[in-house]
């Protein structure tokens, strides 16, 4: 088995080994290799330790020394190098409270999860493949390297992580893996909200994001995203998560639509991501069943309320809805609106008080008191021209809404 491996990795590995030490490419890269997807970065493990690596590099970056993770520098592009170890027993971060070096790479690939993940590859030695990685690769299987309880028991998100590289590769969980998992599930609450959102992300944003259901079956959800048992239609949660993109926006509203608003928010809170994510699904979710119309006016009022950007969304969001629920007069009347919506925002028309043609600074120069009144005679123009886009303009705003 062959595999190309990118120059600067190439030219790591060939570095250490020149020094006398051993160095492989190893874990995801070689997987997605064998897979033929393109891996998402490239790692490297090594007998050298981290000091060693520092100096046979000009640039290098602590990221996790004490880990034996060392950052080798090559251009812009960071390559993490490390050494050869035996972890201890994990916390609620990346990383194992201690590690030990070791200078056996048998025992380095022992500690890692999964069989396809505990591959190493460099030019001399070929693929060093010491749990049947291959083999489960073929058979499309995520087992664990060596006994899956006490795997699960050293680090319990491994357990989303089975279901996650499922949800990526489209492969099965072998049946003693799955069976530790379902024993084990409960220990999952002991992990940290950002290692589990992580994990969740990429099943949300996977080719195969309805697998959420084989963690449900697993009974990991229950532990980690609780809302999923409680949804009324997961079926149709599910068809519509498949057929919106691989956003995250559109992947949590598929799921949690049905919960609502306030608790779609609570429920991305919980999980500690980020605001803008809390804050943009909430806002899909709260547009979720809004009038379908041909109604221009009614549009730009849609629009206004909550962003030309997010109405977009909404759009797609409302239109996948209605074709995953098989009303399809209902789909087809949203594409309808989304042309009509095109042609609104290929017009110009203003959808904000940023665009209006009237400003605060222009009413108060006119005599309207700071304060109160001012948003309130704003809010009036910006209705009048939600309605009418014509009337955009200072002298027929003025004329209209102000009555000195
Ligand atoms: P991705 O494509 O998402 O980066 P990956 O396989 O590279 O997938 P990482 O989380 O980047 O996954 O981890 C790199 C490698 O480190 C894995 O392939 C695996 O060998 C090992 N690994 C990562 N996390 C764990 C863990 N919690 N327990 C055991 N081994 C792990
Ligand atoms: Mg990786």
């Amino acid at each position: 088995m062959y595999i190309k491996l990118p120059e600067d990795v190439d030219y790591i590995i060939t570095r250490l080994t020149e020094y006398g030490y051993e160095a492989y490419a190893v874990g995801g890269c070689v997987r997605d290799s064998i897979i033929c997807r393109v891996p998402g970065d490239w790692d490297i493990t090594t007998s050298a330790k981290p000091w060693e690596v520092k100096k046979l590099f000009r640039r290098t970056v602590d990221t996790g020394i004490e880990h034996g993770t060392v950052t080798v520098m090559m251009g812009n592009e960071g390559y993490e190098v490390t050494t050869y170890r035996i972890d201890g027993e994990y916390e609620d971060s990346r990383h194992p409270k201690n590690v030990e070096f070791t200078s056996n790479l048998g025992e380095d690939l022992k500690r890692r999860d999964f069989t396809i993940n505990a591959m190493a590859y460099n030019y001399s030695q070929g693929i060093v493949d010491m749990f049947d990685g291959k083999g489960d690769i073929e058979r499309k299987i995520i087992r664990c390297v060596g006994n899956p309880e006490e795997r699960f028991t050293e680090d319990a998100l491994r357990m989303l992580r089975a279901v996650r590289f499922s949800a990526q590769l489209g492969y099965e969980i072998a049946e003693e893996t799955a069976d530790a998992v379902k024993k084990l599930a409960g220990t999952i609450s002991k992990i940290s909200k950002e290692r589990i959102h992580t994990e969740l992300n990429k099943i949300l944003l996977s080719d195969h994001p309805d697998y959420l259901m084989k963690a449900m079956e697993l009974g990991i959800t229950e532990i980690v995203f609780s809302a999923l048992n409680d949804l009324p239609d997961k079926e149709t949660a599910m068809k519509l998560l498949i057929r919106l993109p691989k956003e995250l926006v559109y992947r949590y509203g598929a799921v949690l639509f049905e919960l609502g608003k306030k608790r779609t928010v609570a429920v991305l809170r919980e999980l500690k991501l980020d605001n803008n994510t809390i804050d943009n699904t909430g806002r899909l979710v709260d547009m979720h069943g809004m009038e379908i119309t041909e109604d221009k006016p009614l549009i730009r009022h849609q629009a206004s309320s909550c962003g030309a950007a997010m109405y977009e969304m909404v759009l797609r969001f409302e239109y996948e809805f209605y074709m995953a629920a098989d009303d399809r007069n209902k789909a087809m009347a949203l594409k309808k609106q989304e042309a009509l919506f095109k042609e609104i925002l290929e017009n110009g028309d203003c959808l904000t008080l940023k665009e209006l043609a009237v400003t605060g600074n222009d009413l108060i120069e006119a005599g309207i008191h700071p304060g109160k009144e001012i948003g309130n005679i704003l809010k009036s123009m910006l209705d009048d021209v939600l309605n009418t886009p014509e009337h955009n303009t200072k002298k027929y705003l003025f004329d209209n809404h102000l009555h000195i």
